[in-house]
C-alpha cells in the first residue's frame, strides 16, 4: 500500500509515570477513512496512548507519524493544526455559553495565533467571518442542533451535550478524529444516534475516526479494526468480533 494510505502509525510507544509503565511498547496502525477501535479494560492505558498521539504526553520511546509526517514530540496545537481534532471523556464545554459559540470555538485552529486572545473579535471580523459561518452552520445541520443553537449548553440533556462536542471537534474540518467515549452515560437511542452520526462523518466527511469505546456492540457495530490493550500491551487486534472474543481479551474485562 501506498504510504499515504496509512493516517496514523504509532511504534514501540512507551510512557511511564513514575515507576508505573503506562504503555509497553505499542504498535497500531490506523488507514484512512477507518473507523478505528481502541478498547480494553480501565488502566488499560487507552487515554494515556490518545494524550501521546496527540501530543499531550511526550512518549519515553517510540515514534508517532501522521499521515505520514513525524509528529512524536510535537506541542498539541500544532498537533491540532496538523488535522487533528478531539473530544474528551468528561465533557469540555463551556458553561454560560451557547449551543453555537461552544460549536465556534471549534475553529480556533484555523485562525491565525494573534487572534486567539480576540477569538469572538475576529471571528465575526468581516474579512473571513463569512468563511468561518458557512462551515459553523453546516455542522450544525449536519449535527441537527439548529433547534437548541441559542440554548445554553447546560440547559441542555447530557446526550445533546455530546453531540455539540462532537460538532465542535468537525468544525475543525479534521482528517482525523480521536473520540474518548462518546456513547459514556447515554441510553441506547442516543448512543445510536451518534453510531449513525460517527458512520457518516466518516462516509461524507473524508475523515479516519479513531474511538476509544467500552460498549463492546457499538464497536463491533462501527469499528472496522480494533486494537485491545491490557496493562500497556496489545492482547488482540484486528476484526472488532474477532478480537473481542478471544479469550486473553475475555479474561482480561473478567476483573473488572
Ligand atoms: P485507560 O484510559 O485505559 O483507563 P489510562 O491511560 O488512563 O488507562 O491509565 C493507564 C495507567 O496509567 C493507569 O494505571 C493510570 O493510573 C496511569 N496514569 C495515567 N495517567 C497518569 C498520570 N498523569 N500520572 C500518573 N499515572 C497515570
Amino acid at each position: 500500500a501506498p504510504a499515504t494510505d496509512i493516517a496514523l502509525s504509532c511504534h514501540g510507544i512507551e510512557r511511564s509515570f513514575g515507576g508505573l509503565r503506562a504503555l509497553k511498547g505499542v504498535d497500531l496502525e490506523v488507514r484512512q477513512g477507518q473507523i478505528f477501535g481502541l478498547v480494553g479494560p480501565n488502566g488499560s492505558g487507552k487515554t494515556t496512548m490518545v494524550n501521546v498521539m496527540t501530543g499531550f504526553y511526550p512518549p519515553n520511546a517510540g515514534r508517532v507519524e501522521l499521515f505520514g509526517a513525524d509528529i512524536t514530540r510535537m506541542a498539541p496545537h500544532k498537533v491540532a493544526r496538523c488535522g487533528v481534532a478531539r473530544t474528551f471523556q468528561n465533557l469540555a464545554l463551556f458553561k454560560g455559553m451557547s449551543v453555537l459559540d461552544n460549536v465556534l470555538l471549534g475553529r480556533h485552529v484555523h485562525m491565525r495565533p494573534s487572534a486567539l486572545a480576540s477569538l469572538f473579535y475576529w471571528v465575526w471580523a468581516e474579512r473571513e467571518e463569512l468563511a468561518h459561518r458557512r462551515v459553523v452552520e453546516e455542522i450544525i445541520d449536519f449535527m441537527q442542533l439548529q433547534d437548541i443553537r441559542d440554548e445554553p449548553v447546560e440547559a441542555i440533556p447530557m446526550g445533546l451535550q455530546k453531540r455539540v462536542e462532537l460538532a465542535r471537534a468537525l468544525v475543525a474540518q479534521p482528517r482525523f478524529l480521536i473520540l474518548d467515549e462518546p456513547m459514556a452515560g447515554m441510553n441506547q437511542e442516543e448512543k445510536e444516534y451518534i453510531a449513525r452520526f460517527i458512520l457518516d462523518a466518516r462516509d461524507e466527511r473524508d475523515v479516519t475516526i479513531f474511538i476509544i469505546e467500552h460498549h463492546m456492540d457499538v464497536v463491533t457495530a462501527i469499528c472496522d479494526e480494533v486494537v485491545v490493550l491490557c496493562y500497556g500491551e496489545v492482547i488482540a487486534r484486528g476484526d472488532p468480533a474477532t478480537a473481542i472474543a478471544q479469550p486473553q481479551v475475555v479474561k482480561a474485562y473478567l476483573g473488572e
